[in-house]
């Protein structure tokens, strides 16, 4: 098996780096920096949007496999004193029925096309994108659904998250908890300015795959936008097309994984 590990470089992150390594050597693991069949993100969350982004030219030809130093995560499922048994799983070593084929869930990505007076530029999110005002200033923006205009948006941003991004910014925005395998992309407000003058939807709404939503900017304006971890700040927007991407991503899974489970686990305890 072809591998990489990506680690969030604190110190129980590198100690179980070095770790998985000996012990992937002992089973015969390759380490391919180029072309892994799996890569394994050792830290939390956050550290699998890392890695999704460094192997964002690779997504059709790999799947993750995340685990979380803390608490258990969304993306990293499995805890650090489990490393020796995730090693076992990939090995084939494991008595579990799923030992030799690890279950490859598939979860939709939302891809961007970004249009600027400098140039178009795309990108694709396994978290989310966002779009707010530089130093809190009202972002005017008018949002079209499938061509045709929807509302004309102002207030701090706007929030596009995929339906495993669902349980991270969105959630704190009052968007709805979406099951992963749900070919979907969610928009929530970022506080959205409502009274006589203005008006936007105020709730959060969901696009299936097959259609579309342009934001344009509708005055001149620096707006910050994020890609899951990634900041870009422009002045020059003119529109960004949002979609369910074409491509979705792996994870593979050596034991079953229940969402809701970890739902109620992450934010009911
Ligand atoms: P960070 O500020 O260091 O961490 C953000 C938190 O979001 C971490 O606790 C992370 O979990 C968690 N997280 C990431 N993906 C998640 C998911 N799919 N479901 C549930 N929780 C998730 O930032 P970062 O590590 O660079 O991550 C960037 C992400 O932060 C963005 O994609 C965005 O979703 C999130 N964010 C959230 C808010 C908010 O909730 N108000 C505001 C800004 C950004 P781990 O501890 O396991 O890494």
């Amino acid at each position: 098996m072809r591998y990489y590990v990506l680690d969030r470089g604190d110190q129980l992150s590198i100690e179980l780096s070095e770790r998985f390594h000996k012990l992937a050597a002992k089973y015969g693991f390759e380490l391919d920096a180029e072309s892994p069949e799996i890569v394994v993100s050792i830290g939390g969350d956050g550290t699998m949007l890392h890695a999704f982004h460094t192997f964002i030219d690779h997504i059709p030809d790999l799947a993750f496999v995340g685990i979380h130093t803390g608490h258990l995560g969304f993306y990293a499922d499995w805890k650090a004193d489990e490393l020796e048994e995730l090693v076992k799983f990939m090995a084939g070593e494991s008595s579990d029925s799923m030992e030799h084929h690890p279950k490859i869930v598939k979860y939709p990505l939302v891809d961007l096309e970004i249009n600027t007076k400098s140039g178009t530029s795309h990108y694709t999110a396994l978290n989310e994108f966002t779009l707010k005002g530089v130093d809190g200033t009202t972002v005017v923006a008018q949002v079209d659904i499938n061509d045709e205009i929807f509302e004309m948006f102002r207030g701090d941003g706007i929030c596009i998250s995929t339906p495993s991004g669902s349980t991270a910014y969105n959630k704190a925005l009052g968007g709805a908890m979406v099951h992963p395998t749900i070919e979907a992309l969610q928009i929530a407000e970022i506080a959205s300015i409502n009274n006589r003058v203005y008006r936007t939807l105020g709730s959060s709404m969901m696009l299936p795959k097959h259609h579309h939503c342009d934001i344009h900017s509708r005055k001149p304006q620096r707006l910050q936008l994020t890609i899951d971890h990634l900041n870009l700040s422009i002045d020059d927007l003119i529109s960004i097309r949002c979609q369910v991407s074409k491509v979705r991503v792996s994870f593979a899974r050596y034991r079953p994984y229940p969402f809701w489970n970890r739902v109620r686990q992450s934010f009911l305890g």
